[in-house]
């Protein structure tokens, strides 16, 4: 999962950018500008002066905006139509950059940028997104050029499309917007402290994504890179100290999509199995378990994935499918909850890891983490087994279903309650397991 922040003035070639970025990385590319275009276009339409703020926020619930990605392209609707084609005049950039400085229109938008990249990988292009859509963004690269690089490209741009405007108008309303967009009180446009500012005044388009690319590579080894010193400084330490043995970590594969599932105690699982694999574990976990004291924060050392959609079901099982996708070992409990002191043969079990299985078609390594009566203690012992990946073609798979998902998630959890010594389990799903992401 990674998220990448492009933002910068207009012309400098962020969407073209973007888009080519999202194709080499196979990840979705979001034009939130699209976003402020499509409202500046409803305006100019209904004969909303963009500027008058009262009268755009009065507007703002008589129309629908959706937006989507089908095959990959973005897709906005305004009242299901799609207007695209209309957006990207003149007209439409200064009305655009007019509603943009009214803050009702930006609040409009928060959450429909922000669930986009709750959602997927994204990469996406706009003025505030390093800033305030996207805060804690993996790559943020304010990409700039000079007014006038900018306003020949855009200039040469609508000629292409065969638009009547001259290089003097383009450029003198570029330095309206920029002026508009940077000095704006909400949400102006000016680097996030921690992006990395591309001038591409005398980059070819070519040279500017082979630059993004070589940052974005970067970026994530310095993340990888970041969680190996963790491990290495931390693991030994935590296992010691945790009283933790780890068995059977050479069954972990050393790379490859491959779902992990333990059983569940307490939020301590996750850093104690964290620090007992070598490899990185990807937990997709609620975001309760991150404000548990000490152990929230070495889970968000330990690289965990916070959930954050009203903790659904749904939501994790979505995550954890595009992790896996993309190669990650990724843990998630077939329990759903924590079951400190009680039997885990009996516990009711969710069928979510089944659906995973099924959906990404990847091998299950069981985990059972140990401890005398279900209960961490001071100097208790811990072991944490982990067993031999359990083959996709053993899971009984054919069409998929509801059945199908809990039959195989109890059979996981069969494997996983067999490294514990249990042989018994009478565990029953509790969930459909039918509503697929
Ligand atoms: O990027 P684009 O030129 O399509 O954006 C049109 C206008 O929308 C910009 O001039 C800017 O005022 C506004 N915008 C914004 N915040 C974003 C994206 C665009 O304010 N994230």
């Amino acid at each position: 999962m990674i998220r990448i922040a492009i933002d910068g003035p207009g012309g400098a070639g962020k969407s073209s950018l973007a888009k080519a970025v999202a194709k080499r990385l196979e990840i979705i590319y979001v034009d939130t500008g699209a976003l402020y275009r499509t409202i500046g276009y409803y305006m100019l339409t209904r004969g909303i002066d963009p500027t008058d703020k009262e009268n755009v926020v009065k507007a703002l619930p008589d129309f629908t905006l959706q937006m989507s990605h089908v095959d990959g392209q973005q897709v906005i609707l305004l009242n299901g139509t799609d207007i695209a084609d209309s957006i990207r005049t003149p007209e439409v950039s200064m009305a655009a950059s007019n509603v943009s400085a009214i803050k009702e229109v930006r609040e409009y938008l928060l959450n429909t940028q922000r669930n986009i990249a709750k959602q997927h990988s994204v990469i996406m292009d706009g003025r505030d997104i390093g800033t305030v859509i996207l805060p804690d963004a993996e790559v943020k690269i304010f990409l700039t050029a000079s007014p006038e690089a900018r306003a020949k490209r855009r200039y040469e741009e609508l000629k292409a499309k065969g638009k009547e405007v001259s290089y003097e108008q383009v450029y003198a309303e570029m330095v309206e917007r920029d002026h508009n967009d940077s000095t704006r009180d909400i949400a102006p446009c000016v680097p996030a402290e921690d992006a990395i500012t591309l001038d591409n005044s005398a980059l070819t388009a070519e040279e500017t994504i082979d630059e993004v690319i070589r940052i974005i590579k970067k970026a994530e080894k310095k993340n990888q890179n970041f969680y190996l010193k963790a491990h290495r400084l931390l693991a030994t330490p935590i296992r010691f100290l945790s009283g933790v043995k780890a068995h059977g970590t050479e069954n972990i594969p050393k790379d490859g999509g491959f779902l992990l599932c333990p059983n569940h105690i307490a939020a301590r699982d996750v850093v104690l199995v964290a620090a007992s694999c070598k490899r990185q574990i990807r937990f997709v976990a609620k975001k309760e378990l991150f404000s548990v004291p000490i152990i929230g924060r070495l889970i968000k050392i330990f690289g965990a994935v916070k959930l954050d959609r009203g903790g659904s079901d749904v939501a994790a099982i979505k995550k954890t499918i595009e992790l896996i996708e993309s190669g990650s070992l990724v843990s998630i409990f077939p329990q759903g909850h924590r079951y400190p002191k009680v039997n885990p043969a009996t516990t009711p079990i969710k069928s979510g890891a089944g659906l995973i299985a099924y959906r990404t078609g990847c091998d299950v390594i069981p985990v059972f983490i140990k401890v005398k009566n279900n209960k961490y203690g001071i100097f208790k012992k811990v072991h944490i087994y982990f067993g031999k990946p359990i083959k996709n073609e053993d899971l009984g798979f054919k069409d998929g279903g509801k059945d199908e998902y809990n039959h195989a998630t109890k059979l996981i959890f069969s494997k996983v309650l067999e490294l514990g010594g249990y042989t018994d389990g009478s565990n029953t799903t509790t969930d459909a397991g039918g509503n697929e992401p």
